[in-house]
């Protein structure tokens, strides 16, 4: 059902798009929007959206706008990398409520692990610390200019 609904030009993505809504950003240019996630399930948790599209998620995004937007989620990817030296990266994306998304405008995760700790929950539990996520950023940031 969610899968192929409309898109909801108030989601929580759009608003911070818009600059409704705060977000911790790490990387903007006029094709995507990189930020912290702010229920991380690890420390440097970053999600890379698309702008100026209405995409819902990876299925209905315009395949012309897919090799400039993941162009920005390998960017992101390397600078969170290069910024959290974790053991792997989890690089991933979910479509439609069942698949776990449950926020509907098109997002990567780059998500850093380390050997021996497990991931929290996804999209829930305590919020993060604003200052500890900005501080995060400032790792990254370099790593992207
Ligand atoms: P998904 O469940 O794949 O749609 O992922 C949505 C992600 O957005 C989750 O990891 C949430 O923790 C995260 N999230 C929700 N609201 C916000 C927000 N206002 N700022 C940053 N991240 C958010």
């Amino acid at each position: 059902m969610t899968l192929h609904d409309a898109y909801d030009p108030d989601n929580i993505f759009a608003k911070i798009l818009a600059g409704e809504m705060p977000s911790i950003k790490v990387m903007e240019d006029d094709i995507a929007l990189a930020f912290m996630d702010v229920f991380p399930q690890a420390e440097g948790h970053t999600l890379v959206i698309p702008k100026a599209v209405q995409a819902r998620n990876f299925l209905d995004f315009p395949t012309e706008k897919v090799g400039a937007y993941m162009e920005r989620v390998q960017l992101v990817a390397r600078a969170v990398e290069k910024a959290m030296t974790p053991d792997g990266l989890v690089v991933t994306q979910f479509n439609g409520a069942p698949a776990g998304q449950t926020v509907f405008h098109l997002h990567f995760h780059i998500i850093p692990r380390w050997t021996g700790q497990n991931l929290r929950g996804h999209a829930g539990g305590q919020m993060a610390d604003m200052g500890e996520l900005e501080s995060i950023a400032q790792k990254i940031r370099p790593f992207v200019a």
